[in-house]
């Protein structure tokens, strides 16, 4: 009798499990049809955050680049990037002509994470003391003109820019919180850190990590006139008609075009499927009310959204062992665990026993662990589901969605000349988590249906946020 009331009892936990299970799903389900209310919402979002300063949660922010490199430029230009999880520093010769780009000494390091909540100077010696070590590497030779290094500052951070060159940090995002730091001009930090170093570096452009990839996007292809990164954080830029940006008409005095730095993290649509996880994250995170969709699609949070739900189920049933405190800390559980164990193709699901362990849940059987892999999936699954909504959003916005557009009256044999797009993307979670890729080229297939979606083509570009803002640098030169 008591074996059996046993079973009983652990049949109900399970059900309780499963409940848990079937409500995540419903709540994160991303049909097409609410995939395309996403969509119109954000071209909706895009043409008020153009008409007027606050006009919507999406700043729409100037970045005075009117032109993109194009193949021609030469010479030596540096770039350090701060990203949300890295910081790189490289260095790219140009020979002028597109095929003579040669990237030189590329150094990738974790952000110490000490830095994240220590000072602007703290931050920028930091910085100017690392590039100084990677110049010390080149000798002498390298800079024997002794003219100045032209260096391309890309800041992963939104910005309000008042010339390519120089502009304010507006908030921090991704877990950074230097807040003395809000305000302050982010190019002219950084030179001074370096000519506090003695450093005969010149900070010439400050550069979104978005607009670096659209740059090197366009350098490869001048097809390319949206970019989107996955990485800690996500965010999209896009080439923009200079007399659209209505909210600068008279600062603007250049006709033709601009890149916009959409911010689009800091979306919002009540169209969104959110969840009490999503809600729960926010509340509790360094920046609550704030990058709503950043935290429903990009890598820093994933991996969160997947511990809220585990947790949860533990604290109904005791399928996860004795509750585990490693459960219970913010961000254990990081997005590449979450893609580990949503691809593991062992028989016995062996990687994800592995990574849950290292979390503090050992144990657990096979199929506890099939419904790890299942809430991996949800969540992913949304994740890229939406984010293509977000691409074919601007698409719809700049009218290459093969609709014409929502404000012009094209006619239909107009609607059917679509020109090819490419939508260059780059970011690690895009880069490195294949299922994440797939569910987003699978959706966006689905929103703008097989004959549209022949001319979008979507390009990852690895390092293009670094290599593009040298590219960018070069091109301010010739
Ligand atoms: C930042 C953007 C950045 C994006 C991707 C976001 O958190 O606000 O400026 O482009 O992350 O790195």
């Amino acid at each position: 009798a008591v074996m059996v009331g046993r079973r009983i009892k652990s049949r109900a936990k399970w059900r309780a499990v499963v409940e848990i299970l079937k409500e995540l799903e419903e709540a994160c389900d991303t049909p097409v049809g609410r995939l395309r209310q996403v969509v119109d919402a954000m071209a909706v979002e895009m043409h008020a955050g153009l008409a007027s300063e606050g006009g919507s949660k999406l700043k729409m922010l100037l970045t005075f680049v009117h032109h993109l490199p194009n193949g021609t430029e030469k010479g030596t230009y540096y770039a350090l990037h701060l990203g949300g999880s890295y910081f790189r520093i490289l260095r790219v010769h140009l020979g002028g002509e597109r095929s003579y780009l040669d990237v030189q000494d590329v150094e990738r390091h974790p952000i110490p994470s000490h830095l994240m909540d220590s000072t602007s100077e703290v931050l920028f010696n930091f910085l100017a003391f690392s590039m100084e070590r990677f110049i010390e590497k080149e000798g002498k030779e390298s800079n024997s003109q002794g003219v100045k290094r032209e260096l391309a500052f890309t800041f992963s951070f939104p910005v309000k820019h008042s010339s390519i060159s120089s502009g304010v940090l507006i908030k921090w995002t991704k877990g950074f919180e230097i807040s003395e730091m809000v305000g302050k001009d982010v190019a002219e930090c950084l030179q001074g850190a370096m000519n506090r170093r003695g450093l005969d570096i010149h900070v010439a452009a400050l550069v979104n990590d978005t607009v670096g990839a659209l740059s090197l996007g366009y350098y490869h292809d001048p097809d390319t006139v949206v970019t989107v990164v996955f990485g800690t954080g996500s965010n999209a830029c896009y080439l923009e008609r200079t007399d659209a940006i209505i909210k600068s008409q008279g600062l603007l005095t250049t006709s033709g075009s601009m890149v916009v730095n959409m911010e689009w993290g800091n979306f919002w649509s009540s169209h969104l499927p959110r969840t009490s996880y999503d809600i729960d994250l926010d509340a509790e995170s360094s920046n609550p009310n704030d990058m709503g969709f950043e935290k429903m699609i990009a890598g820093l949070y994933l991996g969160d959204i997947v511990r809220r739900v585990i947790r949860h189920m533990s604290q109904v049933s005791d399928i996860f062992g004795p509750t585990s405190s490693m459960l219970s800390e913010p961000y254990v559980l990081r997005t590449n665990s979450v893609s580990a164990m949503h691809e593991d193709d062992t028989p016995e699901l062996q990687q994800v026993a592995r990574i849950l362990k290292d979390s503090g849940v050992s144990d657990v059987p096979l199929k506890v662990r099939k419904l790890v892999v299942k809430i991996c999936d949800v969540v992913t699954r949304r994740a890229g589901r939406l984010a293509a909504a977000g691409i074919a959003g601007i698409l719809k916005k700049i009218g290459r969605d093969g609709s014409g557009g929502i404000t012009s009256g094209r006619s239909r044999s107009e609607m059917r000349m679509q020109k090819r797009t490419v939508v260059a993307v780059e970011g690690g979670l895009y880069m490195n988590y294949t299922m994440f890729r797939e569910y987003m080229e699978e959706a966006l297939v689905e929103i703008l249906g097989e004959e549209v979606s022949q001319y979008v083509v979507v390009k990852a570009m690895e390092d293009g946020s670094s290599i593009g803002s040298a590219l960018l640098v070069a091109s301010l030169q010739s």
